[in-house]
């Protein structure tokens, strides 16, 4: 499976982020032997368990909603935080990166879907953030884009719809806030049953699951 998901992706140069939330050390050292690297987790207990088990040379995303007080706990491993979806969460992770004297690559979590159980700014909270003061004395994250899930539905034109909500976000705050960053060039949408039409709508990672580890 992870052949032709690769294959699949290539055209569009887009990232794979294996999704291993509960799968076994076993299931990902299978994928990690096919050369995979980059794995994703939704629960810091988890991430920090595992990471702790697996190579070292493994990146690891975190994804999923995560609290401030957790932060710490992943802090010296984590390679890139997607779900950054308050201020407090992005001062926070900036404040421990400081304290492990690293960079962390996070990107901002835009809620796009109808649902409301989902977790994200919207465009305008990020905006107000963005003009802050307290904003401009980040300097321990590189800010690598957007991130984003679609509505749990089987509505193609829907999905479509809030994806491309996403880069249009994305593109505003790449013209407006990043124009001189190289870092900011990450659209993080797409998950096993969306991931086709992220990639029509600009992802540059996709977040795969249940589809990977079938
Ligand atoms: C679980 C999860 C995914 C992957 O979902 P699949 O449908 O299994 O591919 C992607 N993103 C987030 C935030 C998740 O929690």
């Amino acid at each position: 499976m992870i052949k032709k998901l690769l294959e699949d992706l290539k055209p569009y140069d887009a990232k794979l982020v294996a999704v291993s939330k509960t799968r076994s050390i076993e299931a990902i050292m299978d994928l990690y032997n096919k050369g995979q690297r980059i794995f994703g987790e939704n629960r810091v207990q988890e991430l920090v368990e595992k990471q702790a088990l697996l190579p070292k040379d493994i990146e690891w995303h975190m994804i999923g909603h995560l609290q401030s007080k957790k932060v710490k706990n992943i802090a010296p491993f984590v390679d890139y935080i997607h779900s950054v979806d308050s201020e407090k969460l992005l001062f926070e992770i900036n404040k421990r990166a400081k304290q492990f004297d690293r960079k962390i690559n996070v990107l901002l979590q835009f809620h796009i879907a109808e649902e409301s159980s989902k977790y994200g700014f919207s465009e305008a909270e990020a905006i107000q953030m963005l003009n802050s003061d307290e904003y401009k004395s980040i300097d321990h994250l590189n800010i690598c884009g957007v991130m984003g899930m679609a509505t749990f539905t089987n509505n193609k034109d829907q999905v479509r719809s809030e994806f491309k909500k996403l880069n249009s976000i994305f593109q505003k705050l790449k013209k407006e806030y990043f124009s001189t960053s190289e870092l900011f060039k990450e659209i993080s949408m797409g998950m096993s049953g969306d991931y086709k039409i992220a990639l029509e709508e600009g992802s540059t990672m996709v977040r795969i699951g249940s589809l990977l580890f079938a």
